[in-house]
């Protein structure tokens, strides 16, 4: 009986090589592609969604794409393991896409569950106790087989019922990805633009600004994490965010992401990029995000300009004095 693997498909390499080392042995194969607001896998366009359904088209198999959603959001704002070295969950991050999976194991008919997890690849999630964690916490117990590394650890139940040849599988680890290279060229698996995956929580500058808006908001929402990748940001106040455009993409991003109620804020008489000021607005509020907006245009110092706010409903403008100093103006900056 032909038996059935559920993978964890990111589209980096070692998620790839974890596919392709299971259909060599026969089995079949469905993918398991997780998005979420923080993914920076980008080959050009490309996000990690259409790099993993790339491959999946490429291999021939079947790929469900499931956004994490809120529930991994509060996952990030409290971490039972901990954070890495940012503000990354890596362990409950692993957990919580396991225990999903094992969900959708039982809806899709797989036998176990792969993923392209190495031992000591990286320093927080695939050490070998924190793996055994991971393992044991998302309810898998001997049904989880890492093909790259399996030879590293205790075989499982696909292993011991023979579905999946044990003298086939690697024993790869460590930090070098050589190995995952050798094998691609072997198994004739190209074009991985996304070697190691990306995620912007295990970036230190991207921390604060995650933060921020925990910080900040009672009720989780994906919008204010979706914006984290675009534009300056700006806490004007509990509930009042200003962010400025870098360049016409972002002013166009913001446009589009903008919310019945907010405002444009931009100078009127000369060249200025797009502030959006989202939350609560009050008229102090719109002269502080009209003086940081100021800053990035051509306005001297302490020239007195027009700025033009524009809601759904309204258009107004307002007089503001471009006075703000760098510091002034760094004491918003998230
Ligand atoms: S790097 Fe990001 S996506 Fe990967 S395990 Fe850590 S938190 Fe999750």
């Amino acid at each position: 009986m032909k038996r059935k693997a559920l993978a964890l498909l990111s589209g980096g390499l070692d998620s790839t090589l974890a596919v392709k080392v299971m259909l060599e042995q026969g089995i079949e194969v469905e993918a398991l592609n997780f998005t979420s607001p923080f993914c920076t896998c980008t080959g050009k366009n490309a996000g990690c969604k259409s790099e993993a359904v790339r491959v999946a088209e490429e291999f021939g198999i079947p790929i469900k794409v499931v956004n994490k959603g809120i529930e991994y959001l509060e996952v990030v704002r409290n971490p039972k393991h901990g954070y890495g070295k940012a503000i990354n969950p890596c362990i409950d991050c692993r957990i919580f896409l396991l225990r999903k999976a094992k969900e959708y194991m039982v809806e899709s008919g797989a036998d176990f569950v792969i993923t392209g997890e190495v031992l000591g690849q990286r320093p927080m999630s695939q050490r070998r106790d924190t793996l055994r964690v991971i393992e044991r916490e998302s309810g898998l117990e001997g049904l989880l087989l890492r093909p790259l590394s399996a030879k590293h650890f205790t075989p499982t139940v696909p292993e011991n019922e023979g579905w999946v040849d044990r003298a086939k599988l690697l024993a790869i680890q460590g930090r070098s990805r050589k190995d995952q290279m050798e094998l691609a060229e072997e198994l004739d698996v190209k074009n991985y633009p996304c070697p190691a995956g990306g995620c912007m929580l295990t970036e230190v500058s991207f921390a604060p600004k995650v933060k921020d808006v925990f910080d900040h908001s009672d009720e989780l929402n994906m919008r204010d994490f979706r914006l984290l990748k675009l534009a300056r940001h700006f806490r004007l106040g509990k509930r009042t965010k200003l962010l400025v455009g870098r360049n016409e993409a972002e002013n166009n991003a913001l446009t589009a992401q903008m919310h019945p109620g907010e405002a444009t804020v931009r100078w009127l008489d000369g060249s200025s990029p797009l502030g959006v000021v989202m939350g609560e607005i009050s008229p102090e509020i719109l002269e502080i995000a009209g003086k940081i907006v100021l800053r990035y245009t051509k306005a001297e110092n302490g020239m007195s300009c027009t700025v033009k706010v524009n809601r759904s409903d309204s258009e107004e403008l307002l007089s503001v004095t471009n006075t703000y100093s760098e510091p002034e103006i760094e004491q918003f900056r998230v």
